[in-house]
């Protein structure tokens, strides 16, 4: 296959599946409901631009499967949205909920837009926009969205205040990713980046490897990137020599101070022309000679073209779908040790999880409770995945779908579907 743009996320996604439901004997029904979305919307959502004109702007909502559980999962901003990708997110939910075993389904949002170049008010528009259009297909108990790409806990809040005035009270447990003050949850912010760290660690314990100043590069300074950076010092003593964004990457042999490079993203819109490190292009980010590379940007990064170079012992997925199948093989060949994205990233759904938990029960745990039940949730996924894997003597993403979908095939054989 040939590079980024040709590649369809929803066909690996399926492809995916395919591989794992040889491997598990899956009857022919089971595997025809899984290799497609239960349901799904295309919407148009009208939004008055500061301007005084009106935009119409296309948005995805995918409910992929909900056997075991109400259907989860993101909405992404972003001006490149394809209905295909938000099908292959909103399956890789259903995997990443499975893995995790936590009582939800898969679900996926999205809208083509551009949030860089709205104002405030306008993304303000176009959230509550997406919401009214959705309000009686999604809540608490049938679909819960949340924060993904170029969305954030304002945006949630708008959200959720829309569904709470169309079904006339509040009802904080529609989304999850809120405020504090809305009924966010504590140690939700940096979870999906914290659950990847709690990964790494299992990684290196049957690796047998030191992580203490292990090398390190992310791609990506977004939620999942910025926070891998901050926790991969904090809790690991990584030592993270080079970092991106969608304009390109910085390193410096040395290490990269998180709060100078925060800061300086901050104030410079861009990780770029950092003092004292080296530009770099995020193609070469990959392939540095780094123990650890952490994918924290978009779907399709490291595939045929650059999976040779890759030098990395650990390939920790905080991105979803950075890994095309072709590389895959090519990287179980090289000995890689990759942990996959649904179960790399599955820390932002876990503690939403758990964020949907104290809003229906009223009551808010503390960031420590938080972390530990994190913890635990994701060392047990961690080893469920690495173990199906050795078994099987299959590459860790497929390890992963063993696990996850003959749960889901279980869940729906037990519903009486097939
Ligand atoms: N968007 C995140 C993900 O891809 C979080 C989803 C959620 O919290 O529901 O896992």
């Amino acid at each position: 296959m040939g590079r980024n743009e040709e590649l369809n996320p929803f066909a690996i996604a399926q492809r995916q599946l395919d591989e794992a439901a040889e491997i598990l004997k899956l009857d022919p029904a089971t595997h025809e409901l899984l290799r497609w979305p239960m349901r799904e919307f295309h919407i148009r959502i009208p939004v008055r631009m500061d301007d005084g004109t009106v935009k119409v702007f296309e948005g995805f909502r995918v409910q992929y499967n909900d056997a075991r559980g109400p259907t989860k999962g993101g909405i992404r901003f972003h001006p490149k949205e394809t209905f295909d990708t938000v099908r292959a997110l909103a399956a890789w939910m259903t995997w990443k909920t499975a893995v995790m075993d936590i009582p939800l389904g898969g679900a996926k949002g999205g809208v083509i837009c551009n949030p860089k170049e709205m104002s405030e008010s306008e993304l303000e528009r176009l959230s509550r926009g997406y919401i009214r259009a959705l309000a009686h297909y999604i809540g608490p108990n049938v679909d819960v969205p949340a924060p993904d790409v170029y969305t954030n806990p304002q945006i949630m809040a708008w959200m959720m205040d829309e569904y709470s005035k169309i079904v006339g009270y509040n009802a904080p447990g529609v989304i999850t990713g809120k405020p504090l003050p809305l009924g966010g949850s504590a140690g939700r912010g940096d979870a999906t980046a914290r659950g990847g760290m709690y990964c790494i660690r299992e990684a290196a314990r049957v690796l047998g490897l030191e992580l203490k100043g292990a090398t390190t590069a992310i791609q990506g300074y977004g939620n999942a990137g910025s926070f891998a950076h901050k926790l991969g010092v904090e809790l690991l003593g990584l030592k993270v020599v080079a970092v991106s964004d969608s304009k390109g990457g910085i390193y410096n042999p040395n290490g990269l101070d998180y709060e100078k490079v925060f800061a300086h993203k901050r104030e410079t819109g861009s990780v770029i022309n950092f003092p004292g490190a080296e530009n770099i292009t995020n193609e070469e980010l990959l392939e540095l000679d780094v123990d650890v590379l952490i994918p924290a940007a978009l779907e399709n990064q490291i595939g045929d073209w650059n999976a040779d170079n890759v030098k990395a012992k650990i390939v920790a997925e905080l991105a979803n779908g950075p890994t095309t199948p072709e590389a895959d093989e090519i990287l179980f060949k090289k000995g890689v040790y990759v942990i996959p994205d649904f179960l790399c990233n599955a820390g932002g759904v876990t503690v939403s999880y758990f964020e949907q938990v104290q809003n229906f029960y009223l009551y808010a745990w503390d960031e420590k409770t938080v972390y530990e039940r994190l913890d635990k949730k994701m060392t047990a996924a961690f080893h469920a995945v690495h173990e199906a894997a050795q078994k099987y003597g299959i590459h860790n993403r497929l390890g992963a779908y063993v696990v996850a979908v003959s749960r889901v095939a279980e869940a729906m054989k037990l519903r009486g579907w097939v």
